[in-house]
């Protein structure tokens, strides 16, 4: 059976990194389709090689030269190069594509920019590949655009189409081991085009459903997902297994270990996941599958987010005006807002809203729409915002699960703004400020983890 390993970029940032990268890979006969991030930071102050390419490509956009960040990259490639042995030779390729990159006509901002993000990923995979075969191992670089790794027109934020997967099946059949370049593809025009960052996980999401892998490694630098975010919970419990829906709702909610959108393929596909540490290759990791056997666990783990806001809006009587939330969306609509919630009660409705997609200037227009429009008693935007998920399938099935977070909330003295829970009962959201947001956290881990964390 064939396994698609991906590795991030911590794990390939330096020579030893990747010297470790190549040992996981040739460990184990199944791991065949290899796919590859860029560089990432070998220390907390240095600079991921992707951050590099877009401070050259932001240079060049203004009409500077960028030479310098795109002479960094290059050195970073000739510093692994050579701690690994391997000739000064294999650096010169590199080198030459990064400059043709570089200097690439920039009248389509969006595409040169995505033409250089995509170096850093591409150039990676090449110098993986050599640094097997040095090692006699029949290893190749492959490109998306011969595999076929075809995605929408949207640079930076690409979407794979769905003829790629047929497609990218025939990547099974390939001899040796294949390292795929993570975080771009082909728009049918046949340009570069990227997916968000950190979408070298949807790469691999996406090859390990086209060969209906027996699973989908996904190598980091941590040895499992954690119940919450150790920056704001100490030493927080590992989670061994999770659910598709769980993980989803988890890394929407700001759990980095495994991008959101990369879950979407494999779960289409029934692929388990297995989250790995690239520096402890023994552990077990987390599995990520469709189904748990533990459901009598109902709290797998608590997610927060930051940078959210909410339109508020009470008219008497709203319950009664139909098509009023209908026109609420529509104005949002008509300004390419997209919302994350919609609580509701009767003679209110609020909308929340990332902050990032709320400017300003947008919420002028918006306000004034809303008034003219819908003529509500109220209407107001609150900012400084954050939102709080308490995630579990085993809260579908285990009575007051919501008493004990808002008893666990208020004795912190955090103040609920909002309350939500979605239909499929997976998860809870609280809306609360910014400020008491790691105050939250703490308080709903110490509740749910500390405490007893069983259905019974
Ligand atoms: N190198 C890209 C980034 O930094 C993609 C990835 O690492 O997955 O966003």
């Amino acid at each position: 059976m064939l396994k698609v390993s991906k590795f991030g970029g911590s794990s390939l940032a330096s020579a030893e990194q990747v010297s470790q990268v190549c040992d996981i890979i040739t460990a184990d006969p199944g791991r065949r389709l290899i796919v590859v991030s860029a560089p990432g930071k070998r220390h907390s102050q240095d600079i991921k090689v992707t951050d590099l390419l877009i401070a050259a490509a932001s240079q060049r956009l203004a009409g500077k030269l960028g030479a310098s960040e795109c002479a960094e990259v290059v050195e970073r490639y000739r510093s692994i190069a050579s701690e690994l042995g391997l000739s000064t030779e294999v650096v010169e390729p590199i080198a030459h594509d990064l400059t043709e990159r570089l200097e690439n006509s920039t009248t389509d901002a969006d595409l040169y920019m995505d033409t250089m993000k995509a170096g850093g990923e591409d150039n990676c995979a090449r110098l993986v590949a050599q640094v097997l075969q040095a090692r006699g191992i029949d290893a190749y670089y492959v490109n998306p655009k011969d595999a076929g790794l075809l995605l929408s027109d949207e640079p930076g934020n690409a979407q794979v189409l769905p003829e790629a997967y047929n497609r990218l099946r025939t990547l099974q059949e390939r001899q040796g081991i294949t390292i795929f370049p993570g975080f771009f593809g082909y728009s049918r025009q046949g340009n570069i085009v990227t997916f968000s960052r950190g979408g070298s996980d949807i790469t691999g999401a996406i090859l390990a459903s086209a060969v209906r892998a027996e699973v989908y490694e996904n190598f980091t630098d941590v040895d499992s997902v954690f119940a919450a975010n150790p920056s704001i919970v100490k030493d927080p419990a590992p989670i061994a297994e999770l659910t598709y829906r769980e993980m989803r709702e988890l890394s929407y909610a700001g759990f980095s270990v495994f991008h959101d959108e990369a879950l979407e393929p494999v779960y289409r596909a029934h692929v388990p996941v297995n989250i790995r540490n690239t520096n402890n290759p023994d552990a077990d990791g987390t599995r990520i599958l469709p189904d748990r056997k533990s459901t009598d666990i109902p709290v797998v783990g608590i997610a927060a987010m930051e940078n959210v806001c909410c339109i508020y809006l009470s008219k008497y009587l709203m319950n009664r005006q139909i098509g009023f939330g209908r026109r609420l969306l529509q104005i949002l609509e008509a300004e390419e807002i997209s919302f994350e919630h919609v609580p509701s009660g009767i003679d209110n409705m609020s909308v929340v809203i990332r902050e990032e997609n709320l400017s300003v200037q947008k919420e002028k227009r918006v306000i004034e729409q809303i008034r003219q429009t819908l003529a509500p008693e109220d209407v107001f935007v609150e900012r400084d915002l954050a939102l709080i998920m308490v995630v579990g399938e085993g809260m579908r099935h285990t009575v007051g699960i919501a008493s004990r977070a808002t008893k666990a909330l208020a004795g912190a003295s955090v103040n609920i703004e909002m309350i939500n829970q979605g239909s499929n009962e997976v998860s809870m959201m609280f809306g609360i400020k910014s400020g008491d947001m790691e105050t939250a956290v703490q308080a709903l881990y110490e509740e749910f983890f500390n405490g007893d964390n069983s259905s019974t």
